[in-house]
């Protein structure tokens, strides 16, 4: 699939942000192995540590609906620079195999990394 077209769902999505606090609306798409693509957005709360990123969103929405096989996921967000997962979301995306970050700015403007590349050594099972 081409990487544009997924940057372009992630800055779709971006606008059903819930981001009263931080006022930074972030969008992420997850796309499948099969082809579907669920988006996500961060959605905040007022008890700060509550708060769900729009990259978590987007994989537990689809890990939900039963996918387990995954092929990228784009993430943007309001800045005009690009913006990358927090550490938390780098560990959720090494739990679900996901081996493409795109990280976009909110032109649409991006780039791609591996996963591995953005969470080494990740923690996995011992
Ligand atoms: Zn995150």
């Amino acid at each position: 699939m081409d990487y544009g077209k997924l940057v372009y769902k992630a800055l779709e999505a971006r606008k059903n942000a819930y981001a009263p606090y931080s006022g930074l609306h972030v969008g992420a798409a997850l796309l499948c192995s099969d082809g579907a693509i669920y988006t996500g957005v961060n959605v905040e709360n007022v008890s700060y540590g509550a708060t769900n990123c729009a990259e978590r969103t987007a994989i537990f929405k689809a890990v939900s609906e039963g996918k387990r096989n995954f092929s990228a996921i784009a993430v943007t967000s309001d800045l005009d620079r690009l913006i990358y997962p927090c550490g938390i979301c780098r560990q959720v995306l090494a739990e679900f195999n996901i081996p493409i970050v795109i990280v976009a700015d909110n032109k649409g403007n991006y780039k791609v990394h591996r996963t591995d590349e953005l969470i080494p050594h990740a923690f996995t099972e011992f």
